[in-house]
């Protein structure tokens, strides 16, 4: 792994600000180096969701298996349909879900018919219940009525052979459904991604811990767990580790000989109180350091010496989640065998104008809402400070502005990432 978008050291010790790479590049970058999880595991369907699926799910049966009626109702041969006036069909018997009519349709004649039903054999075509009036062993039956008419044909939804998920699909409710529907009980899904974070700083608290002058209660590991917990992943919490490079070390080897994956925030920058490029470098490889995001800037990537994969996003609040969204969980969703998910990106029309500097992409915290004209507005979401985290509580998208835009004025359009598409 070559390493870039590195600061280099000074002669006072201290890391420089350079350029780093673009979003694309690092997440290009990312994805060469790694390399996904290929154990699986079977679980049953009622433990799948959300799991990554480690095989792919053919059809072995037609789904459904016969064709059935759509509609409660009079199971009729087409051909017996009026096409003026009224035609009387003979009932000559009753189809239940569950309990399907063993005869024949004959010409002339009808099934009183359910919902679910398997169609009689000789009839085609249903009309529905409101459309018929009984009478006398009779069903009577007007003109405007189709061939084929609510009809739900064997295999409609899922034909026999089709490929109906793909493995790396994260399940859902309907997959589950799909699943079920075919009779498959269980399912192999890759193991979970085991994920070791800490959070770095002499001022941090847990809960619990009063605070003294100065000090701040870590929220990192809150929203870290949250958003892992979200993702899928086995979570490894390791706590608060000081601002020392003894501390930090113990702390990668334990980190790295217990998770796929390592994530430490705060730490990264150019600050005298920041080792862990220093400790990263001893223990591992590092992929690269700076990305042109903001917030963000630097953000580590590498793998540690025991294989593990490495993050370092900065400390603070909303530049965690930011780098997580963007950099990490797309690393992860391709670490755990799964798609990388697309993110769904929408032009909303900005009600206020926005500060931004050209250099860096910008994913700043936005309120998206339709307007009164159906058209999608975004306003920002709270002030824009990268220790403001009440922002992304407040928000519902990012506002992404590109690398090379400058202010953007009040009407304008942008690009909006939903968080609903992201999480
Ligand atoms: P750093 O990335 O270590 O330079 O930290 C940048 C800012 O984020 C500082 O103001 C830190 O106090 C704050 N910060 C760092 N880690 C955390 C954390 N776990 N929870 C809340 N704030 C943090
Ligand atoms: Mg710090």
């Amino acid at each position: 792994m070559t390493e870039d978008g590195v600061m280099p050291p000074d002669p006072g010790g201290r890391r420089r600000s350079g350029p780093g790479l673009s979003l694309q590049d690092a997440r290009a970058r990312l994805l060469a180096h790694l390399t996904p999880i290929t154990m699986v595991e079977r679980v049953g369907l009622r433990e799948a969701l959300g799991r990554v699926l480690g095989e792919d799910i053919v059809a072995q049966t037609n789904v459904p298996a016969h064709t059935n009626s759509a509609m409660d109702g009079y199971a009729v041969r087409g051909t017996d349909l009026p096409a003026a006036d009224e035609v009387a069909l003979r009932v000559v018997g009753e189809a239940f879900a569950g309990h399907p009519f063993a005869g024949e349709v004959g010409a002339g004649e009808s099934v009183r018919i359910m919902t679910g039903a398997v169609m009689p054999r000789g009839a085609d075509t249903v009309v529905i219940q409101e459309d018929v009036t009984e009478h006398a062993g009779e069903a009577r039956i007007g003109s405007g009525h189709r061939l084929g008419q609510h009809v739900r044909k064997a295999g409609e939804d899922l034909a026999r052979g089709t490929q109906v998920l793909n493995a790396g699909r994260r399940l859902t409710a309907a997959d589950l459904g799909l699943v079920a529907s075919l009779g498959v009980p269980e399912v192999s899904v890759y193991r979970r991604l085991r994920v070791a974070f800490f959070s770095t700083g002499d001022e941090l608290r847990s809960l619990g811990e009063p605070l003294g002058e100065g000090d701040i209660y870590d929220s990192n590991r809150y929203t870290l767990r949250g958003m892992l917990t979200r993702f899928g992943a086995d979570v490894l919490d390791l706590g608060v580790v000081g601002d020392s490079r003894e501390a930090l070390r113990a702390a990668f080897e334990r980190a790295g000989a217990n998770a796929d994956v390592v994530m430490t925030s705060g730490g990264v920058s150019v600050g005298a109180a920041d080792f862990v490029h220093d400790i990263l470098k001893e223990a591992g490889e590092i992929g690269f350091w700076k990305v042109n995001i903001k917030p963000g800037h630097p953000v580590a990537f590498g793998r540690l010496h025991g294989g593990a994969t490495f993050f370092g996003v900065p400390g603070n609040p909303v530049s965690t989640m930011v780098t997580y969204y963007q950099i990490v969980q797309p690393a992860l969703d391709y670490l755990a065998g799964a798609e990388v998910r697309q993110k769904l990106s929408l032009r909303a029309r900005t009600s206020e104008p926005l500060r931004k500097a050209p250099g860096r992409c910008e994913f700043q915290r936005g309120c998206l809402e339709q307007g009164e004209d159906g058209e999608l507005v975004v306003r920002a979401a709270a002030p824009q400070g990268s220790g403001i985290l009440r922002s992304m509580s407040l928000a519902n998208c990012f506002i992404v502005l590109p690398e090379h835009s400058g202010p953007v004025a009040a009407g304008e359009q942008v690009s909006v990432e939903p968080f609903a598409g992201l999480i």
